[in-house]
């Protein structure tokens, strides 16, 4: 281990390999005569601290039957076919704002900055909207009357927060 200077971003790169969950057998006619084909490398983020940036290089491998050629891939236990992020990033930022309530900004900044997570408040966006479904409700209501059963709970930045306002006030602040 080398010796850590004050402020000094390390970085910790794991790697993970299809190869390291080398297939049993072809399935396509059940040989085991198997042989590496080609691969690709891909890096994925992981969660890290402000001094730590951690990076996952994954190489993602395709094997072929030397008996009947098929060529084939294998899903790797810690990497989702196609991750950009490991599914604990996306994990993080699910709880940070629907069970925590922190903003969607807030959160991508707090990945960005302290968690050395490269993303978008658009990417965190698109999570937040695949796993939290109906519990979470539209960040930009700028554009849009509020609902006719509005509740008086509106969404501005992503948090939820108790506000009072009546239908079409927001025409007027803006
Ligand atoms: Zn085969």
């Amino acid at each position: 281990m080398k010796e850590q200077k004050e402020n000094e971003i390390e970085l910790e790169i794991r790697e993970h390999s299809d190869a390291d969950f080398f297939p049993e057998a072809c399935p396509s006619c059940k040989s085991s005569n198997i042989k590496r084909f080609t691969y690709h490398l891909r890096e994925v983020q992981d969660l890290g601290t402000p001094l730590i940036c951690r990076r996952i290089h994954y190489e993602r491998v395709y094997f072929k039957c030397n008996e009947c050629g098929e060529v084939f891939t294998i899903e790797h236990p810690l990497v989702p076919i196609n991750a950009r992020y490991v599914p604990g990033v996306i994990k993080y930022a699910v709880v940070r704002v629907l069970e925590k309530g922190d903003s969607i900004r807030r959160v991508t900044q707090d990945l960005n900055e302290l968690h050395l997570v490269k993303v978008s408040e658009t990417t965190v966006q698109r999570w937040i909207n695949e796993q939290g479904k109906k519990e979470y409700l539209p960040t930009d209501l700028s554009d849009e009357a509020p609902p006719e059963n509005f509740s008086g709970f509106l969404s501005l930045d992503g948090t939820f927060k108790s506000v009072k306002v009546k239908k079409n006030d927001h025409n007027l602040v803006h």
